[in-house]
């Protein structure tokens, strides 16, 4: 289906042609009418196929511009995916102005509170601090119209069911709930039953869990072996971008600390490093700056980065479906990719869980190309060529948007109307150039669409609003 024929708001199909989407994914063509009715839905949909869109494009849509409290609520079990799934509302809500805050742990409440007492449409976080702003009363969640659980699975699983149904019971009962998740096991339809309404089952059915986009198989080494054979393989391998999976923090930092010492260019991400480091490390993967992450199923689940060429299971998961998760990175969107796993004798279990989950038996293969792979300067150098840098998908949407910066804020009585008047007020300017506005206490920020960011700032520097000089420019960050 092209999104031209859907029957969805102007404003969002402009931002979906800038984003260079033209037909809907199949899981897209199934949930999106289904959401636009208001029905609850259990989506199980594989790893890269779309979800996102799929509920963000009619919650975008449903949602009213003039309301100021949350209107929808997304859930997800880590803070780099509701960043993610933030942006995907930013881009995909752009000409319809929609306000959407990612909220999560580890960071101070104050700037919170005070964004959540602006105008904000859509909110994305993590349960645990949601919850905490539900018990201060800092978020209101009065006119809440749509709950999304996106990795479903995980956001029912023993780390979070009980924060998660905490909030579900502070949520207005009139709502509509939606589950998405590339693996929901047969048991989570009881447990939907106490907060669900007749939900849908949609199944985007594939014949295999692994996708065949992805070639899989696995060397079985010893412990001992895994450091001198990740380095040997990835001189042989040359990915363009790979995400290396370790079972712990410690091994994610002793696995990093080799690959560094041998001058690869690689970032790690795990729940024990500081925020700011996890997620810087996070936009450089993303944008291509480091060839490789080595990372702990924090990243296993929903992260969207274009063009992984390698999965590499240095440890096999635990859990069976976080083995799907874990390749599920690499092969999105169509695109194919490679997931190499390493077995130790000690995997027996793992193994066997893992096999029987996907149904399929790992392909083993010889140990001894790699082994004999040649690390030298050359080698090395061919590896690093590899590099390529990405740029975000919302380039084209991106470039006609600049974000200016006032100097005036509420301290000095400014409202969002009073910058809205001074913007239109210039020839050739109306409130369709004007994107998402945020009014703080000593400064402003404006988005400014169609590519006008630049004269506004020009002819609006160094003007009166309110009878004071005011100084505006693009703004380098928040
Ligand atoms: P999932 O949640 O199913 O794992 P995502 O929602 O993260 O997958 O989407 C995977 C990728 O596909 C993203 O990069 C997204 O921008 C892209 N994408 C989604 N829908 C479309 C579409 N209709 N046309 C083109 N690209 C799309
Ligand atoms: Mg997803």
């Amino acid at each position: 289906m092209k999104f031209t024929e859907l029957n969805i708001d102007r404003r969002i199909k402009e931002a979906l042609d800038k984003l260079g989407y033209s037909e809907t994914t199949e899981v897209q063509s199934i949930v999106i009418p289904e959401l636009k009715q208001e029905h609850d839905v259990i989506v199980k949909a594989k790893t890269g196929s779309g979800k996102t869109a799929a509920f963000a494009i009619p919650l975008i849509d449903a949602v009213v511009f003039e309301e100021n409290k949350p209107q929808v609520l997304v859930l997800t079990p880590t803070r780099e995916l509701a960043i993610q799934v933030k942006e995907d509302f930013d881009n995909i809500g752009t000409y319809k102005k929609i306000k959407t805050l990612a909220i999560f742990g580890k960071q101070p409440y104050k700037f919170q509170i005070q964004d959540l007492k602006q105008k904000t449409h859509v909110v994305v976080a993590t349960p645990g601090r949601l919850l905490d702003h539900l018990k201060r009363g800092t978020f209101d969640a009065s006119c809440l119209k749509y709950l999304v659980l996106d990795e479903a699975d995980e956001m029912l699983n023993m780390g979070f069911i009980e924060t998660v149904e905490d909030i579900i019971e502070q949520l207005p009962v009139k709502r509509t709930t939606c589950l998405f998740s590339a693996t929901l096991p047969e048991k989570i339809q009881e447990l939907t039953e106490r907060f669900m309404q007749e939900p849908l089952q949609v199944h985007v059915k594939q014949s295999q869990i692994v996708d065949q986009q992805i070639e899989a198989y696995a060397y079985e080494i010893s412990g001992a072996m895994k450091n001198d054979f990740l380095f040997k393989l990835i001189v042989h391998e040359k990915p363009a971008s790979a995400i290396i999976f370790c079972e712990t923090q410690e091994k994610v930092d002793t696995v990093y600390n080799m690959l560094i010492k041998n001058r690869v260019s690689v970032h790690r991400i795990h729940g024990g490093m500081l925020q700011s480091e996890r997620l810087l490390n996070m936009e450089d993967f993303r944008l291509g700056k480091v060839q490789f992450l080595v990372a702990t199923d924090v990243a296993a689940r929903g992260i969207d980065i274009e063009n992984i060429s390698h999965v590499i299971n240095y440890d096999l998961p635990m859990e069976p479906q976080n083995y799907v998760h874990r390749i599920g990175r690499t092969a999105r969107n169509n695109k194919t990719g490679t997931a190499i796993s390493f077995i130790t004798q000690n995997d027996h279990k793992r193994r066997m869980r893992i096999e029987d989950y996907t149904n399929s038996s790992f392909e083993i293969r010889d140990n001894e190309t790699i082994l004999q792979t040649v690390v030298n300067h050359q080698s090395l150098s061919e590896l690093k060529k590899k590099i390529v840098r990405k740029t975000k998908k919302n380039n084209e949407l991106k470039k006609d948007i600049t974000k200016l910066y006032f100097n005036v804020g509420k301290r000095k009585k400014i409202a969002a109307g009073n910058l809205v008047g001074a913007i239109c007020a210039l020839d050739d300017l109306d409130g369709d150039d004007i994107g998402v506005i945020q009014v703080q206490d000593t400064c402003s920020y404006v988005s400014i669409l169609n590519g006008k960011g630049k004269t506004v700032a020009q002819r609006l520097n160094q003007t009166l609003i309110k009878g004071r000089t005011m100084r505006v420019e693009i703004a380098h960050n928040e």
